[in-house]
């Protein structure tokens, strides 16, 4: 959902060239149009137009955006197509306030019923537009000061928001508001940032302040202030340095976030083993004596909760699911205190996993939730945190927090394990082992099958549909990568278990269809040979994803992908996926997909 980003500084500069930047970095949210609001001689200028970051800035004059504060927004469009009317900022009647907004005001039809009557005109189909002019009314018409007329105006949106407003009435600042959506500041010595996201101004500053839902804030070149927008009260929160490098946030010589990001696989799961984090001994004791466990996720996260409901199953003999958060509504009324939810999150934003926790929080459930970004909204929520520390992903297709999300799984297995009895000393020890070996056998995996990637895709490239097979665990796993084919290389893609393809998906298979299998050397790999040789018996081309040496296997296979020996059975779900990866991302550029921004795809989804 659109990355929304404001400046204030000391200095008059090129500011325009700096919002851009910043909302280079913010891509991943949103990209349907691009819009900025600056300052000059008192007078607020917009310019914006449709299409992506690059386009837009070919388009428009940057370097004439000269000023001392401005704001900028890349949009997902919710309400009206991407068009430049629609794109953000939206202004009032007189162009004198200009507003940028992400989320959704459920209550604009009504809103803006209340504004064409008294006479005002808008210009764009959007829930946003309404903003400016309800703040413009309050200002000319009820005499309200304009950080009265926005607190006024945000009391009455219904919806999710965060919002920023730029005025030519109060020229040095910036006024931002939340609720539901995320935004936060960052502080430099001659320059303070708000944005969505700490990645937008990260090279910049890395002192960040996390605004909580219902705050409203000032911005200037002084400082910032914070208020509870109901209460009035003032909040004192100082801010804290994150860890992040501004490195982080850049290519770094890859072509694409995306591969950049499969690569930094080894070290991201490195991390994640490396810091030691109490709150893991605390979720699993909970989960331990909870009666039940709903595991809740959206996307490829979900797949991440799939090895999560097995493991908790398998080691606390309890019911655990896995549910995707929009589809909550399914298990509430099994929710009460003795229920464990478990949200998993790469944002910690994602609006269905929020509204499904606050539900169950008002049940008295325990939330217990595995997030990547610090201090995001789920972890507002959460009774306990267990952090990725994946770093910031800004490719739209998840890749090193799946495997993060995957091993954190597999991290509080184990400790479900050995605090219910059901993994003992020995079996504990040597499952540790095998986790702490994973990063090794991930950046052998990377190498090992880099170039086969790049060859396949050149056959995978000219199909327009695909089956992705895989049994028991690795059903996931095959989830995923069908997911990622469809995501960035938009070729049709489904996952399904191997044994159940034969109940209708085969009736599509024909000469040189592609088929990929997920094939693990475990208990389920006799069997898989029997479906291999099903769809080949219709024509379909194999790709299979093996273990190194499984001769069976590998003499089906037209193309094969190798793991390395040195994984654990449960495990294989973090090894298997990577191949999976690096096949969508060749293909996906064999196709001239945009593959870090894709169509239509937003990474951190902040509407229901
Ligand atoms: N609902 C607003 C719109 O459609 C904002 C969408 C966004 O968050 O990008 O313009």
């Amino acid at each position: 959902m659109c990355g929304i980003v404001g400046i204030v500084q000391q200095r008059e500069t090129k500011i325009g060239k700096t919002i851009i930047e910043a909302l280079t970095k913010l891509e991943y949210r949103g990209y349907d149009s691009v819009g900025i609001a600056s300052i000059s001689d008192g007078k607020v200028m917009i310019t914006k137009d449709e299409g992506k970051i690059s386009e837009v800035a070919e388009k428009i004059d940057i370097d004439s955006i000269q000023g001392k504060i401005a704001i900028g927004h890349t949009r997902w469009a919710t309400h009206g197509p991407p068009t430049k009317e629609n794109a953000h900022p939206h202004t009032d009647c007189n162009g004198e306030i200009s507003v940028i907004h992400n989320g959704i005001i459920e209550n604009f039809q009504e809103l803006k019923e209340e504004l064409l009557k008294q006479g005002h005109v808008l210009q764009s189909e959007t829930d946003t537009e309404v903003i400016p002019h309800m703040i413009e009314q309050l200002v000319k018409k009820e005499n309200q000061s304009l950080q009265e007329a926005i607190i006024t105006t945000v009391r009455r949106l219904e919806g999710t928001f965060a919002i920023c407003v730029v005025s030519s009435l109060e020229p040095d600042r910036i006024y931002c508001a939340k609720r539901d959506s995320p935004l936060v500041i960052g502080i430099n010595s001659d320059r303070m940032f708000c944005a969505s996201d700490i990645p937008a101004f990260l090279e910049h500053t890395r002192k960040v302040v996390l605004l909580h839902d219902d705050e409203f804030v000032t911005i200037s070149s002084n400082g910032y202030e914070i208020i509870d927008f109901n209460s009035m009260k003032k909040i004192v929160r100082k801010p804290y340095t994150v860890s992040w490098k501004p490195e982080m946030a850049q290519k770094g010589g890859f072509p694409h976030f995306m591969l950049k990001e499969i690569h930094e696989q080894p070290n991201s799961l490195a991390d994640y083993i490396r810091i030691d984090q109490p709150s893991l001994i605390k979720i699993a004791e909970k989960i331990h004596n909870a009666e039940k466990v709903f595991l809740l996720a959206a996307g490829t996260a979900h797949y991440s909760t799939l090895t999560g409901e097995n493991l908790i199953r398998k080691y606390s003999k309890k019911p655990a699911t896995s549910i995707i958060s929009s589809e909550y509504e399914a298990i509430s009324g099994l929710v009460d205190e003795n229920t464990v939810i478990l949200p998993v999150s790469q944002s910690g934003e994602t609006m269905d996993t929020i509204m499904a926790i606050k539900h169950a929080r008002e049940l008295d459930a325990t939330v217990l939730s595995v997030v990547n970004v610090i201090g995001s909204t789920i972890t507002r929520y959460s009774d306990e945190v267990l952090y990725l520390y994946a770093g910031p992903e800004i490719g739209v297709a998840a890749t090193k927090t799946y495997t993060a999300q995957t091993l954190s799984m597999w991290d509080i297995g184990l400790e479900v394990g050995k605090i219910s009895g059901e993994l003992d000393k020995s079996e504990y020890d040597s499952a540790r082992e095998l986790y702490r070996n994973i990063p090794t056998v991930i950046r052998q995996t990377i190498v090992r099958n880099e170039s086969r990637a790049n060859h396949i895709s050149s056959w995978f490239a000219k199909k327009s549909s695909s089956f992705f097979l895989g049994r028991g665990l690795n059903l996931q796993t095959a989830k995923e990568g069908a997911l990622k084919m469809k995501e960035i290389a938009y070729i049709h893609s489904e996952a399904y278990p191997a044994g159940e393809s034969k109940h209708g998906p085969i009736a599509l298979v024909e000469e040189d269809y592609p088929v990929v299998f997920v094939a693990p050397k475990d208990h389920t790999n006799k069997r898989m040979i029997g479906s291999i040789m099903e769809m080949k018996a219709r024509g379909a081309t194999a790709i299979v994803v093996i273990e190194e040496g499984d001769k069976d296997i590998e003499e089906l296979g037209k193309w094969k992908f190798e793991i390395p020996k040195g994984y654990s059975e449960t495990l294989s779900t973090i090894p298997f996926a990577i191949p999976l990866q690096q096949l969508s991302y060749y293909t996906a550029m064999r196709r001239g997909c945009a593959i870090d921004t894709p169509k239509n795809l937003s990474k951190t989804l902040t509407v229901l």
